[in-house]
């Protein structure tokens, strides 16, 4: 009924399209935020990069953490097997249950969160990392995570200053107008 195969694939393709480097273009803190064409081998064309990120930033919102997500673990992650769409998650809240459904009406794809949980637990149970990998896949998976979080912060300091910019403006704009 559920498949969350097609996930990781485009999950790669869309950090690929969004990140810069791969469109033969560098950036770097010490460039303050300006971007260069690097010397470097093209993987996408500046033009597919520039399409998908206009298209990301219109329909990809991404996933933030949020606390309302805690008992609903793999919404927007998990994708409906028939139409392909992420889950949404929501309670029944007389009877303080949580499902999944997907969006598309007519599909009848609704399930307790539990049962499904349940049944993602018994397929990651299937594979299992060899011992003398694991160190070596904590130490990848701490990196990453750091990594992320990284451009969260950079991203977060970017758009306060950002935003100052944009009042001082504004502020000018008003005396400008008295
Ligand atoms: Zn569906």
């Amino acid at each position: 009924m559920f498949a969350q195969k097609h996930i990781n694939f485009k999950q790669h393709l869309s950090e690929i399209c969004k990140n810069p480097f791969y469109a033969g273009l560098l950036s770097h803190k010490l460039l303050e935020g300006k971007i260069i064409e690097g010397k470097h081998e093209k993987f996408i064309t500046p033009e597919i990069f520039r399409k998908v990120n206009e298209m990301q930033s219109k329909y990809f919102h991404g996933f933030t953490w949020n606390m309302d997500n805690q008992k609903l673990l793999l919404k927007l992650f998990y994708m409906c097997d028939k139409c392909k769409t992420a889950l949404r998650g929501y309670i029944i809240r007389a009877k303080g249950l949580h499902y999944y459904k997907c969006n598309t009406i007519g599909y009848g794809c609704n399930i307790r969160a539990t049962v499904l949980e349940g049944k993602f637990e018994q397929e990651l149970r299937k594979y299992s990392i060899p011992q003398e990998f694991v160190e070596m896949l904590k130490y990848q998976l701490t990196a990453t995570f750091n990594q992320l979080i990284d451009e969260k912060e950079e991203r977060d300091v970017n758009l306060g200053k950002e935003y100052l910019i944009k009042s001082r403006k504004l502020k000018r704009c008003k005396n400008d107008l008295r």
